[in-house]
């Protein structure tokens, strides 16, 4: 049903006259509604673009009066249609991006809507930087909200053990600032499953100095240069020192779209020093190699060729026990060679296994954030690509059964014993869209305590999407 005009009307006179409604007949309106994933489009009955947290707040009150589902989105780049709306009303964050640095005190403010292009650039000015996303034309607001890893990671640790405080609106239209002082249990609920607590409209990070150039790049490899591929990689994921970080994929890239080994490789130092580190992989010959010294802020954008916008995809997380095992990641790459056999449209298909070094990240209790996926392990993101729709239920079926096979793999090696925070980590990085994964799945230990957190916070479940927090 379509959303009342004479509310519409209304709602118009009580925001700012920077921001920006679009309805439906909008020459604006397609635009509006697209994703970094087509698949993940839905029609919504308003699309509203705010300036100022006020101006979100009367969207939420709006939402709540009218009985209308509500959605956000920040940067797009969920899978899972969780920042769209079918028929409800879309606030869209795009017009909150401004990004200030404050070098004395070592802080970075992000408005919501931000990209983590607009922090690194920002940041870039003052040599600082904050644990951020590697594709830098995601979202700030999506990727802290649920945890956050980036190239800083085994320095820092997460996006959010990096946040210091978050502007918040709630669903009573109320704005509140979250931090260790301020609503510290909010504070807590934020970190990991912010989704579900309210709209973010800055975000204040830690900075930190950050010396440039660093070094990175694309390597391609044959696969019979797997097992070797990943001894370099299972030396960088055991890393106690901070420094390097490895990506390994498979993929069938353009121009001859043959199945092939992907590293992205990545080195906080000099050529010289990351060159010794990497000596392995380079003598092994790859087919082809780009790493190099890059400013931190360009590192950022090394994967954002193969995360183009705009084709059908959808994502699911799963995890490995670190050392990764040959024998497993041949099983992988035979499903997945089996799948892009099967599903030619879904050549485009992505497996990515990532080496992000953890001592930093296990520093931090399981149950110090909402997020639940700390442990000795690296996130493997599944990540079907194609083009037709007709294709999307065979696409999802496979991201779930191949998850399936890596979490009972997960489950055994970590059932032989190993640290107590790994033995409660879920396994399963909720921001890689679950695919309707359960909120006590994704958030393990810490789910009892924020259905009990949701219920005062959000009772009538305004903030409806995501994994469900409710019992
Ligand atoms: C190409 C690509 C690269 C990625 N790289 C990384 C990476 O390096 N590290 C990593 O940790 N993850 C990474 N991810 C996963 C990423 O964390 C999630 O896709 C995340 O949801 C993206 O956030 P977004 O704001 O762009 O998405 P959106 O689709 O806009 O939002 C995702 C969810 O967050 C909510 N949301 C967004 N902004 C706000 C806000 N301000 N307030 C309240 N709710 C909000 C939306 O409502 C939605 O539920 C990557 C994903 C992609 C597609």
């Amino acid at each position: 049903m379509a959303i009342d005009k004479s509310a519409i009307e209304t709602l118009k006179t009580k925001l700012s006259p920077t921001s920006e409604i679009v309805p439906p007949d909008s020459e604006k309106y397609a635009d509006s509604i697209k994703r970094w994933s087509a698949a993940a489009e839905k029609p919504a009955g308003l699309v509203v673009y705010p300036t100022t947290a006020a101006d979100v707040s009367q969207i939420v009150l709006f939402a709540k009066e009218n009985n209308i589902e509500l959605a956000t989105v920040g940067g797009g780049h969920g899978t899972s249609g969780a920042a769209s709306t079918d028929g409800g009303v879309c606030i869209d964050l795009s017009k909150m991006r401004k990004v200030t640095v404050d070098p004395e005190a070592k802080t970075i403010t992000a408005q919501g809507g931000a990209l983590w292009r607009d922090v690194d650039a920002e940041a870039e000015k003052y040599q600082m930087a904050t644990v951020g996303g590697t594709v830098n034309h995601t979202g700030i607001g999506g990727l802290t909200l649920g945890g956050g890893y980036g190239f800083l990671s085994p320095a820092y640790g997460l996006v959010i053990d990096n946040l210091l405080s978050v502007e918040m609106v709630l669903a009573d239209g109320t704005i509140v600032t979250a931090s260790d002082t301020s609503h510290p249990d909010l504070f807590w609920a934020i970190k990991g499953a912010g989704i579900g607590f309210g709209v973010a409209t800055t975000f204040i990070y830690r900075a930190h100095s950050q010396k440039s150039p660093v070094w990175g790049g694309l390597m391609i490899f044959p696969k019979p240069h797997l097992g070797a591929v990943i001894q370099m990689a299972n030396t960088v994921v055991q890393e106690s020192e901070p420094g390097p970080v490895m990506l390994m994929g498979f993929a069938a890239l353009p121009p001859t779209c043959q199945p092939v080994i992907l590293a992205l490789v990545w080195f906080n130092g000099s050529a010289d020093e990351a060159e010794k580190y990497y000596k392995s992989l380079l003598d092994l010959g790859p087919l082809v190699n780009t790493a190099k010294e890059i400013p931190y802020s360009e590192s950022n954008t090394l994967a954002n060729g193969p995360s183009a916008h705009g084709l059908r995809r959808t994502m699911k997380g799963s995890a490995f026990l670190a050392p990764l095992e040959l024998s497993f990641a041949d099983t992988i790459w035979d499903e997945y060679i089996a799948f892009i056999e099967k599903v030619p449209d879904a050549q485009e298909t992505l497996v990515m296994f990532e080496f992000v070094p953890f001592k930093k990240i296990l520093a931090v209790p399981q149950t110090a954030t909402a997020f639940a996926n700390r442990g000795a392990y690296g996130n493997i993101l599944l990540q079907p690509t194609w083009r037709d729709k007709v294709n999307d239920g065979v696409c999802r079926e496979w991201t779930r059964a191949v998850s399936r096979m890596a979490r009972e793999e997960l489950e055994r090696r970590v059932g032989e014993g190993t640290d107590e925070v790994t033995k409660s980590g879920e396994g399963e990085y909720g921001n890689y869209d679950s695919l309707g994964a359960s909120g006590k799945t994704v958030f393990g230990v810490n789910f009892p305590r924020l259905v009990e957190l949701k219920k005062r916070y959000d009772p009538q479940n305004v903030f409806c999407k995501g994994p469900s927090l409710q019992e």
